[in-house]
């Protein structure tokens, strides 16, 4: 059984369409183990929206709480948060995180050049290799950068609305700048997100081979990284564990032996 660890409720998370209850329902009815509640933190957001982009954890884990009240015994339900980084944001995380109980952290870059590409997509008049390479250079900062999180989450982010004929991301546009993250990610024993959502994304594009790049993985591999977490970054009722199966034996097949989640920010292990 697949523990989906990224998913989002409308009780915190701006851009969310479902309640914690419904989540539950969605992914018992998926047949996941589990799943982490994840929402966004997004603080100093710098593009303009009515969402709101940060909660208070404070009310969060009251919430979590009557939520776990309602989950199934055997459904393990995880608080977790999704940290959006900027550079100054890094102190006060690394301050902030150890102060509540959370089970599972992840930090995610949601900005190029100061913006979110989902509202503003100037980042794309760059060639593809050029930004891909300077995304995944900036991942490798923020992991350098930050010590309390567990996952860094969609590292493909920056292609989710990339315009390019191949918008998927591959080791090919960004070599350097890979071996540098995947590197920073192993030598922390932090784990690398497979976004499933972003596998969906590819796959409605049209994208023939939506799994994520086996070069990067490979590259992950050989480099010594054996952590790998499963998320689908759900933000309504039809997502939840997507392509985990697929997914999952595609990971198998290139020599990783199990899946990562984590409890009290401990790492546990779903053999694959
Ligand atoms: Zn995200
Ligand atoms: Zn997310």
């Amino acid at each position: 059984m697949w523990i989906d660890s990224h998913n989002h409720t409308s009780h915190f998370s701006g851009d969310a369409r479902m309640t914690a209850e419904e989540l539950i329902g969605a992914a018992v009815n998926a047949k996941l183990g589990g799943v982490v509640i994840t929402e966004h933190y997004e603080a100093d957001f710098p593009d303009e929206t009515e969402r709101i982009m940060v909660f208070s954890i404070d009310s969060f884990f009251p919430a979590f709480s009557s939520w776990k009240r309602m989950a199934p015994g055997d459904f393990l339900l995880l608080a977790g948060i999704e940290l959006g980084y900027q550079p100054h944001l890094a102190a006060a995380f690394d301050a902030m995180i150890p102060k509540y109980p959370f089970d599972s952290v992840i930090l995610s870059n949601h900005l190029f050049g100061g913006h979110d590409p989902y509202f503003n997509r100037a980042c794309y008049e760059k060639s593809k290799s050029e930004l891909y390479s300077a995304y995944i250079h900036e991942l490798a900062d923020m992991v350098d950068a930050c010590d309390e999180f567990d996952i860094v989450g969609h590292y493909d982010y920056i292609a989710r609305y990339a315009q390019y004929p191949d918008m998927k991301m591959r080791y090919e546009d960004a070599p350097v700048a890979f071996d540098r993250f995947l590197l920073s990610l192993i030598t922390k024993g932090k784990s690398l997100e497979i976004n499933t959502s972003s596998v969906e994304k590819l796959r409605v594009r049209g994208i023939e081979d939506p799994l994520p790049d086996r070069r990067i993985l490979t590259r992950y591999r050989e480099l010594g990284g054996a952590r790998v977490t499963l998320g689908s970054d759900s933000h309504d009722v039809s997502t939840l564990g997507i392509h985990f199966d697929k997914t999952a034996e595609y990971i198998k097949s290139l020599g990783f032996e199990y899946l990562t989640y984590f409890v009290d920010r401990k790492a546990r292990q779903i053999p694959l």
